[in-house]
């Protein structure tokens, strides 16, 4: 049988005519990842894992598929080049986009050094909700928290009001309310924000608020003496109303 030699990261290896690059890449211990790989079918190069660098005749640095590629003699391949890795994490991120709850893959990937971002958790890091508590709320109960090197939402005990802003502001549904029982709650992922009890419209009875937002509001409104009995109704009675003290005083005129 005839043997050649190629080189890969630098080191000399024997082959026998016929083997793919990973095949002696990997009887000589070096770790290329694959998927679509099985010994005991022809590989077609559908997960892209295994890419690696070759110099083309123009000595410019591509990416071939090691399973694909056939060793022949004096050439040389990069398992973990700059390019063979970005390479890597480009595909990793793509088969992880087709299968985003595989383990698997998140697994392998880890094995291999390649970073693959936060785990898909249904929030895309707009902070419109950490901002908009903060700006506009003004409760502060968001923050981006730094876990195992991934950055995520995270509320600050106690300081949520039950305002449900960020809820109704977050584009994604990642944050959830919850009335039920007379309590609200509020939660990103299966973290819990607050739980806060609510209170009735006085015209109407139904829940509508929390009572921390309520008193909230009537701290930053105390100034305003014409809105302050609107505090203990729902948004449409209190509507209702304003829109009859409006008519009552026109009759008056
Ligand atoms: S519900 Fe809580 S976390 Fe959300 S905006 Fe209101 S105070 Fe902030």
């Amino acid at each position: 049988m005839k043997l050649l030699r190629i080189i890969i990261d630098g080191r000399e290896f024997e082959a026998e005519e016929g083997m793919s690059v990973l095949q002696v890449a990997r009887s000589n211990g070096i770790r290329i990842p694959t998927i679509c790989y099985h010994e005991a079918l022809k590989p077609i190069g559908a997960c892209k894992l295994c890419g690696v660098e070759v110099r083309g005749r123009t000595g410019k640095p591509r990416i071939l598929l090691s399973c694909i590629l056939r060793a022949r003699e004096g050439l040389e391949v990069k398992t973990r080049s700059e390019l063979a890795i970005k390479t890597r994490t480009s595909a990793f991120r793509n088969l992880l986009a087709m299968a985003p709850q595989s383990k698997f893959i998140r697994n392998l990937a880890e094995e291999y050094n390649i970073d693959l971002g936060p785990t898909a958790d249904g929030c895309i890091r707009c902070r419109l909700c950490v901002r908009v508590c903060k700006e506009i709320v003004g409760a502060g109960a968001l923050k981006m928290e730094k876990r195992k090197g991934i950055r995520y939402v995270t509320p600050t005990e106690g300081l949520c009001i039950g305002c449900g802003t960020c809820v109704n502001l977050c584009p994604t549904g990642a944050i959830q309310m919850t009335d039920k029982d007379g309590n609200r709650i509020i939660s990103i992922r299966n973290e819990t924000v607050g739980v806060h009890a609510l209170e009735r419209c006085e015209a109407c009875g139904r829940y509508f608020a929390s009572q921390k937002f309520i008193k909230h509001v009537q701290v930053l409104t105390s100034e305003h003496t014409d809105v302050k009995e609107h505090h203990l109704y729902c948004p449409t009675c209190a509507k209702l109303f304003s829109t009859r003290i409006k008519s009552f005083s026109r009759i008056k005129r």
